[in-house]
């Protein structure tokens, strides 16, 4: 093909693509142009998850009649009259490209007035082709209607996730920056159902609530610190408050939602040492810093910023939010205990002598009257299982295990179990084990299709944010296949009646908040793979604890659950649930070898 310039209407999808990715970017966009425009009241409307109508309206300054037609063109801004004024953006917007993109993958109608004209003015462009503007009667302020997204790049549709998922993505899109300008009334409706209302009075922890429940709002420590030209406020959790990922982990630079990784680091090491491996805080912070600091046109989207001075910031937000953790977290420096009993990660494991990780790749063929004092055997594969379902133990094959018969020796630190195994010690970290145990036995049933569930006697009560309210409702049924019977309890909150039989005695309510974490992790929990990984995600949460004494019978039952496992090894997410350490190693250790 000859080289050809492109049309404009084929520039300037191209250029869409950058910027509009999905309904969310549409209310980005225009979010932030009302928000420039210094709007006070601030109204979304959506329809199909924001599929077929975004409308924003606002009460800002508007657009006057003859600069609408250009407001919808490329490169037309307001806000950047040359190129030095790009080193101290004020506003939200500066590419001048939100409209223009918008209007070139949609049918848009922008309706705006400014105050100083009577009457106020409409244009509406599709496929970015602009008709002619009318002259409307309309309130000061500006409208902005995206119908159809997409309607003319079929392709781009189908990146689009379920409508759960992009409602849940703008939902928390519109919150977060309800959260940062708490001053200004942001409300957000699907058809009559208002997801989001907030008093533009400045009370962020109100907002907070809306973002996340009370409760967790109620526990959010604030962060008030100033430096040399630079703010830091806000909000971040307290070590008992963690996620599994760090998704809840939010920034905004001078009033924009940023994704920074220095900036999260900066807050992961103000929790360091006081978290569990894995877990990540929760933060609404704001950050103010002169405009000339920090560079916000390296990304389309701005979501990315570069900084002048990196390490000032860094350090900055580092030191504010560690010292505003302290405060509130008691004795924080004395041992970790505090913050509860923690499971030692594999990966600081530091013994002198080489300790093999027992999933070593020998499998074991012990018949029982290999096994060393078999005068314990009996006791050994004793039938009592940790669970009240004795009857549901799968037994173990009778002449394979990939374990060995093991003779308990008893329980250590709380935390581990030490047995004796035809070839010599076995350490067996006893959370590692109950997960592996759990996880099987659900998986079992599971396969089955008989998951035997026991109503609770007293159900729990479970208060939920809105999101993930609305998440878990659509996978009510799913969770009844689970043995889970879970029913909406009034707004945002939900009841327990029942749970697996195999989880009895287990917490309802970590049980139901381990569920709706991994459904927000994944938005289509309907595959096997992912039902094993919610499986052993409850099963993490139930399993026995490092630091909790169990009983001889306990200890007995759970060594033989867990020989009668398909992979005894490793716990379900992959840790080794047990340490091995050869007759042949502590013979050499002792130096017993030489001397024979
Ligand atoms: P940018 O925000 O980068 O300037 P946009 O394409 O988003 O580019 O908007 C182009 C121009 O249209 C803005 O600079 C502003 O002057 C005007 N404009 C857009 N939306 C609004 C609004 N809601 N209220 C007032 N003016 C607006
Ligand atoms: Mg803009």
């Amino acid at each position: 093909m000859p080289i050809r310039l492109l049309s404009s209407e084929v520039a300037s999808q191209i250029a869409a693509g950058e910027v509009v990715e999905r309904p969310a970017s549409v209310v980005k966009e225009l979010l932030e142009n009302a928000l420039d425009a210094g709007a006070k009241n601030v109204t979304i409307s959506i329809a199909d998850a924001g599929r077929t109508l975004v409308e924003v309206a606002d009460d800002g300054v508007g657009i006057p009649s003859n600069e609408l037609e250009l407001a919808v063109s490329r490169h037309a801004t307001s806000k950047l009259a040359q190129s030095e004024d790009l080193f101290h953006i004020m506003t939200l917007g500066f590419r001048g490209e939100a409209l223009a993109s918008i209007g070139s993958v949609s049918r848009m109608t922008i309706t705006s007035r400014v105050k100083s004209a009577e009457e106020g003015a409409r244009l509406h462009i599709e496929g970015g082709k602009a008709s002619r503007l009318e002259k409307v009667g309309a309130p000061i302020g500006t409208v902005v209607r995206v119908e159809d997204l997409f309607y003319n790049v079929p392709a781009r549709l189908k990146f689009l996730k379920s409508d759960v998922t992009e409602r849940r993505i703008i939902d928390s899109l519109v919150t977060r920056y309800a959260l940062a300008y708490p001053n200004v009334r942001f409300k957000l409706v699907e058809g009559k159902q208002v997801s989001l209302q907030t008093a533009g009075d400045g009370d962020r922890r109100a907002i907070l609530a809306a973002l996340y429940g009370v409760d967790v709002a109620k526990q959010m420590l604030e962060v008030i610190a100033e430096e040399e030209g630079k703010a830091l406020t806000g909000f971040i959790s307290p070590t008992s408050l963690t996620r599994s990922n760090r998704r809840e982990i939010t920034f905004f630079i001078n009033g924009r939602w940023v994704q920074d990784s220095a900036l999260n680091t900066a807050l992961l090491q103000a929790y360091h040492t006081l978290l569990m491996v894995g877990r990540y805080p929760l933060s609404a912070l704001f950050l103010t810093i002169p405009p000339e600091e920090v560079d916000v046109n390296v990304h389309p989207t701005k979501a990315e910023v570069r900084f002048r001075s990196q390490d000032k910031v860094f350090s900055f937000v580092q030191r504010s939010t560690r010292k505003a953790l302290l405060a509130y977290t008691p004795i924080p420096s004395v041992s970790p205990q505090l913050w509860g009993p923690r499971p030692a990660p594999m990966e600081r494991r530091e013994v002198g002598i080489d300790w093999s990780i027992a999933h070593d790749d020998r499998q074991f063929s012990v018949e029982s009257d290999q096994l060393p004092g078999t005068s314990n055997e009996s006791e050994v594969t004793s039938d009592k299982s940790l669970s009240v379902d004795s009857q549901l133990v799968t037994r173990r094959p009778e002449t394979f295990s990939p374990v060995p018969l093991l003779r308990l020796i008893g329980q250590i630190g709380a935390t581990y179990l030490v047995a004796e195994g035809p070839d010599g010690l076995y350490l067996i970290d006893q959370h590692a084990a109950h997960e592996r145990v759990l996880f099987e036995k659900l998986m079992a049933q599971h396969n089955a299709k008989q998951i035997p569930s026991q109503a609770l006697l007293n159900p729990a009560i479970v208060t939920l944010p809105p999101q993930s309210s609305k998440m878990l409702l659509s996978q009510l049924p799913f969770l009844n296949r689970f043995g889970f019977e879970v029913e909406e309890f009034g707004s945002n909150t939900f009841q327990v009646r029942a749970m697996p039989v195999l989880f009895t005695g287990g917490e309802a309510e970590a049980a139901l908040r381990a569920l709706v974490e991994d459904f927000e992790e994944d938005e289509t929990p309907l595959q096997t793979e992912v039902e094993a990984r919610l499986a052993a995600r409850v099963c993490k949460r139930l399993a026995v604890k490092a630091g909790q004494v169990l009983s001889n019978e306990e200890q007995r039952a759970l060594l033989t659950d867990l020989e009668a496992c398909q992979s005894p090894r490793t716990c379900p997410h992959g840790r080794p649930t047990m340490i091995h350490l050869s007759v042949d190693m502590l013979e050499r250790q002792f130096g017993r070898r030489g001397a024979r």
